[in-house]
């Protein structure tokens, strides 16, 4: 079989075999087959027999933010291979887990002080609030079994994630019934610069108090995606607002679980976004850059004081412990990520970023079609007026030698932060020349 041949025979066997997320089986949409990746650099099979290039503008779901194969860590992978991949977690540790740990405790806000290693974001996110469950349980405020959120947001497919996720655009009516009713609040007004005493903010303010005091007797924890919510809508909100989501939850007693799987390690220009707002969570999950994008894992971290309540309390325990939990080859490879962001003056890179997205994708601004333009730190957004058109936009991107992957009305990047100013004008020319051709 000749190349074109090989491309051919094996998206034919994915199709018929394989689910792709959130896809049919009966009606598939386009797939790429990647042949290989290096640097920014994705090689896909180009239809033909060849191979064409093209920048990852996602950074492989906003996580690949060294690069791939980028040398140190690959070499960090290859060294813990040849010690041991894997050793169940009870009863045994290793030294990569303890030095990850201490490494979590040390960057993350000071409160956060214990950490819990799982396999990925959406089940740090059911661990997260199961261990808040169980920390009102041990108060003795049994009642508390809901949790507040904010609508807009995303936290993960699995079932507890899935009822704190935005419940239109979560598609919540698929699922009633199985899904347990959370609270949901009114979403921040939009806009990462808006004042504390701005009127929209305070009337926001106004009615999240009155739903939190309306159900605070049912409420455990609010639980929320500090400054920037993601895949919910790639929507920054002022800081003011978390700070807001802070007082209420110390108001009442709920916990307050911020969720930077997305937003952890530098991508919205500070380390983890929280620090925009000066707010310290009782627990934090971080994931997806975690690893450099290499491995999944993902981590749950919490205060002295909710690790104690809750390790004093009826059980005695947290009540969670996957098969992989701190896997040591992801946990090898995290430090070494970690290391390589902190090695260099990675603020200055995410500044760098912003500037070429924001210059790259000013002139979207003024096409027609186009509802906004925005950017926070390595995240550029466009917004489009309708729907994209999946298909054609991924097409009409990747003609210009960059790969995204829009979603509802948006086309946005989450680039590598190796991408250099080159790479960046060609994300924001590639993104800009496709709207304009859609029109
Ligand atoms: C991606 C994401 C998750 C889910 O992480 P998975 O690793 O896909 O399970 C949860 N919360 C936020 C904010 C995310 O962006």
């Amino acid at each position: 079989m000749n190349e074109l041949g090989r491309t051919e025979d094996l998206l034919g066997r994915d199709t018929e075999l394989l689910w792709h997320p959130y896809s049919s089986l009966t009606a598939p949409s386009p797939t790429r087959l990647v042949t290989g990746a290096d640097g920014v650099r994705l090689q896909l099979a180009d239809g033909a027999g060849g191979t064409v290039e093209a920048i990852d503008a996602m950074a492989s779901w906003w996580c690949m933010i060294h690069g791939y194969r980028n040398p140190v860590l690959d070499q960090a992978l290859k060294d813990q291979v040849d010690r041991f991949s894997h050793v169940m977690f009870g009863g045994l540790t290793h030294e990569p887990a303890v030095r990850l740990a201490e490494r979590l405790v040390d960057l993350t806000p000071d409160p956060l002080r214990h950490v819990f290693f799982c396999d990925s974001g959406s089940v740090s996110v059911e661990v997260a609030m199961k261990l808040a469950l169980q920390y009102q349980v041990a108060r003795g405020r049994t009642g508390r079994t809901r949790m507040l959120t904010v609508r807009g947001g995303y936290h993960g497919d699995t079932f507890a994630p899935m009822s704190v996720c935005d419940p239109v655009n979560g598609m919540h009516s698929l699922f009633t019934g199985a899904l347990k009713e959370q609270v949901f609040g009114p979403q921040p007004p939009a806009g990462f610069d808006r004042a504390a005493d701005d009127p929209e903010l305070v009337a926001w303010a106004g009615e999240l108090r009155s739903v939190a005091a309306r159900s605070s007797d049912e409420i455990a924890a609010i639980i929320v995606e500090p400054i920037l919510q993601g895949a919910g809508g790639m929507y920054p909100y002022s800081p003011a607002c978390l700070r807001v989501l802070r007082e209420v939850a110390d108001e009442y007693g709920f916990l307050l679980i911020l969720d930077e799987i997305a937003t952890g390690f530098g991508r919205t220009g500070t380390l983890f976004a929280s620090e925009h707002a000066g707010v310290d969570p009782d627990i934090l999950c971080v994931g997806k850059a975690l690893t450099g994008g290499y491995l999944t894992l993902a981590a749950m971290l919490c205060t002295a004081e909710v690790a104690r309540t809750v390790s004093d309390g009826p059980g005695g325990a947290l009540m969670h412990g996957p098969t992989f939990m701190a896997n040591p080859l992801a946990c090898s490879v995290a430090l070494a990520s970690i290391d390589l962001l902190l090695g260099q003056d990675w603020q200055a890179e995410i500044d760098r970023i912003s500037t070429g997205l924001a210059t790259g994708l000013a002139p979207a601004a003024e096409l027609p079609g186009v509802k906004d333009v925005r950017v926070i730190g390595a995240v550029g957004v466009v917004q489009l007026a309708g729907p994209v058109d999946l298909p054609r936009m991924t097409d009409a991107v990747l003609r210009r030698g960059v790969w995204v992957r829009p979603f509802r009305d948006l086309v946005y990047t989450m680039p590598p932060y190796v991408c250099t100013d080159s790479d960046i004008a060609t994300i924001g020319t590639a993104i800009t020349e496709a709207i304009a051709e859609s029109n």
